[in-house]
């Protein structure tokens, strides 16, 4: 094992490649039927078709009165009344009416609905106040949905409408791509939980409720979290209980050069390590590893390290297994405030508020950008790239800058 060694073995590559060989190997999740309850935000993973006509019969529209437009403006005789969910046998003729309220289905021989407003009533007889046209309020058969339409496309993702529409075909379930599980280790024996008194050299443990937030916020379920020491027994029973239970599993710090940097070595004797090392700022010791079926993402510990990270690789990961076609977030062409110092050997992902002044989106720095400092995250609504290759930036200069705010909304080809 070299991690004694200053060189580590593992090569730096590019950004763009480690992404590409995540997305390689990223596959979506096998598609399970789950309840109406259950599918807010998660991708549809059928075709839904209408087997019947919706409405299923004629219905009125308004609270009226159900009649013959061949009457004209005879007044009629009302044989009785009929509420929504109602339909005992009914029968209009010559001179008749029924009242209706709305939703009902229509009688047997009524062709036209008389808003309520549009008559009078007096001693059991209705009079018009014009005469009615035929299909008037009435919501014909098959007017909402046809039957053997196609109503949702495999693809989309169940907003509050598209639920709505599953159930008003009477469906109480959809095959769908579930949430991905994501499992979160944090390690260091200097870290604890938030909330105690703190030792000598102890920190706060950030890193667990922040990524758990995270992958919530992001369409994932949290299968576990779970604090470990630097030790490399206690991690390799942490790594295999974790990938047990979750399709991806997060690990923050111990991925560095130290003599406590035990994750890369345990990834390798459990599974495959794909990449160990990626030429950005912050992040460059981001590990991605595949145990089995399950996805392992070795995150810095530090705080917006591990933020960045999720936000570049985790997070597009997940909306992949989830089934989405939408990965990325929308870029902008930023022009700068101030000057960016910036050493031209990796990409960087700088923190940044942007604002819109005419057409001109303006990017302002949120401060000091050191990867401990989750303030400067804390504010930002955009990552700055300031790109391989590049030295300083001058004030004025224009630089890409991803979108915190916006959803996905490029399709990955
Ligand atoms: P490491 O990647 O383990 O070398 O950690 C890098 C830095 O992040 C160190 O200063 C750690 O103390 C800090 N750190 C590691 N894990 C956490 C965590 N869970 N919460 C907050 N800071 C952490
Ligand atoms: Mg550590």
């Amino acid at each position: 094992m070299d991690i004694f060694s200053n060189v580590s073995r593992y090569p730096m590559i590019p950004f763009e490649e480690a992404w590409h060989i995540v997305e390689a190997q990223a596959r979506p999740l096998t598609p399970e039927r789950l309840p109406l309850e259950q599918l807010a935000g998660l991708v549809l993973a059928e075709e839904v078709f209408a087997v019947d006509d919706w409405p299923p019969f004629p219905a009125t529209t308004m609270d009226g009165y159900a009649l013959r437009t061949a009457d004209g403006l005879m007044p009629r005789r009302i044989i009785g009344e009929r509420e929504a969910g109602r339909a005992e046998e009914a029968r209009l003729t010559e001179g008749t009416c029924l009242r209706i309220m709305t939703g009902a289905p229509l009688p047997e021989g009524a062709d036209a609905v008389l808003a309520v407003e549009e008559a009078e009533e007096k001693e059991g007889t209705m009079i018009p106040r014009h005469a009615a046209h035929p299909g008037e309020n009435i919501r014909p058969i098959g007017a909402d949905v046809r039957a053997g339409s196609r109503v949702l496309a495999a693809g989309v993702t169940l907003g509050p409408a598209e639920i709505g529409l599953l159930a008003s075909l009477n469906r109480g379930e959809a095959l769908v791509y579930r949430r991905p599980r994501v499992a979160i280790l944090t390690t260091g024996d200097e870290v604890v939980p938030p909330g105690q008194p703190l030792g000598p050299g102890q920190i706060p443990n950030s890193n667990a409720p922040a990524l758990a937030a995270a992958v919530t916020l992001h369409g994932g379920s949290v299968a576990l979290v779970e604090h470990v020491p630097d030790k490399a027994p206690a991690l390799r029973q942490a790594l295999k209980r974790a990938v047990n239970v979750a399709d991806i599993v997060l690990t923050s710090g111990g991925v560095s050069m130290g003599t406590r940097d035990l994750i890369k070595p345990l990834l390798e004797e459990l599974g495959t390590v794909h990449f160990g090392r990626v030429a950005i700022k912050p992040g460059k010791p981001l590990t991605f590893a595949t145990v089995g079926w399950t996805y392992v993402l070795g995150l810095p510990g530090n705080p917006v390290s591990s933020l960045v990270m999720f936000e570049m690789v985790v997070r597009p990961l997940m909306r992949i297994l989830a089934g989405h076609r939408a990965i990325h977030r929308p870029k902008v062409q930023a022009r700068l405030r101030h000057a960016v110092r910036h050493e031209p050997d990796r990409l960087e992902f700088q923190r940044a508020r942007l604002t819109l002044e005419g057409n001109t989106w303006w990017a302002e720095t949120t401060g000091s950008q050191i990867s401990s400092r989750l303030l400067s995250l804390a504010g930002a609504n955009a990552l700055l790239c300031i790109p391989r290759g590049v030295g300083d930036v001058p004030p004025g200069a224009t630089v890409e800058a991803i979108r915190l705010d916006l959803p996905e909304t490029e399709i990955s080809a």
